[in-house]
């Protein structure tokens, strides 16, 4: 059920976090170790997005096989950056713009997860947004439909773990069985919540790391417990139940 990171603090290359660590993203996509029932494997797609930008790279296929991006994250360094390999839900397309990071230009954001008795169950809260932006989604899927939402909300000048937050109340009420750990930077601060999926933190003052799975075995990575709400920037890290 995809696994994703968020990294803000002084710059670092991209491979370290998706290629080189222990537990990087890529063998999180062939070696998960806490995918809680959700799946088993994250092939279906990948992509990151990082800062200054935001600039992002997305593809279907399994992050291992692009030597393409393993180059660009070997020379690309950067302070602030999301990324993300997926296992499609079943019933879902295969296409890189189902794939996270989804943007607005500020906002980057990932949701790891589904929506359950989708897409009945939202058609209520779809109702919503405007017809142009249904008509406009990345893709036809529960993950594009949530950052809809969020990133209208975000525009409504909303606090994002609020935004976040008010969303996982708001769809869980539709359609209870749902899984909602989302992740969410704009280059400043990482919001993300969990409702379901692991979410683990690693901050030490001076860079923040949160991921679906440690991603080394350092002593300093926490569980954000379930069914949290996280704030986090270089120096504070506040987590809050919904
Ligand atoms: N439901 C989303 C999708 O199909 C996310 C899947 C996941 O977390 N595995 O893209």
């Amino acid at each position: 059920m995809c696994r994703h990171l968020a990294y803000l603090g002084p710059a670092v290359p991209l491979d370290d976090l998706l290629f080189d660590a222990p537990e990087s993203l890529e063998r999180q996509a062939y070696a998960p170790r806490q995918m809680h029932g959700g799946g088993t494997v994250n092939v279906d797609g990948y992509g990151v997005g990082w800062f200054p930008g935001p600039v992002r790279y997305r593809r279907a296929g399994p992050i291992w096989a692009d030597a393409n991006l393993r180059q660009l994250a070997r020379t690309t360094a950067s302070t602030a950056f999301l990324a993300a390999v997926r296992s499609a839900t079943v019933g879902m397309p295969v296409v890189d713009p189902a794939c996270a990071p989804f943007t607005d230009g500020t906002w980057l954001f990932s949701h790891n997860g589904r929506v359950s008795d989708w897409p009945e169950s939202v058609a209520g809260l779809a109702g919503t947004v405007p017809v142009t932006d249904l008509l406009t989604m990345d893709a036809p899927t529960d993950s594009a439909l949530l950052w809809t939402l969020v990133r209208r909300r975000l525009e409504a000048g909303l606090a994002p773990a609020d935004v976040l937050a008010g969303l996982v109340r708001e769809v869980v009420a539709v359609a209870p069985a749902s899984r909602l750990n989302f992740l969410m930077t704009d280059g400043s601060v990482i919001a993300g919540t969990t409702w379901t999926h692991s979410l683990w933190v690693l901050h030490d003052g001076e860079s923040v790391t949160l991921a679906s799975e440690p991603l080394d075995g350092d002593d300093a990575w926490r569980e954000i417990p379930d069914r949290h709400v996280v704030l986090a920037d270089p120096s504070t890290v506040e987590v809050r139940p919904i």
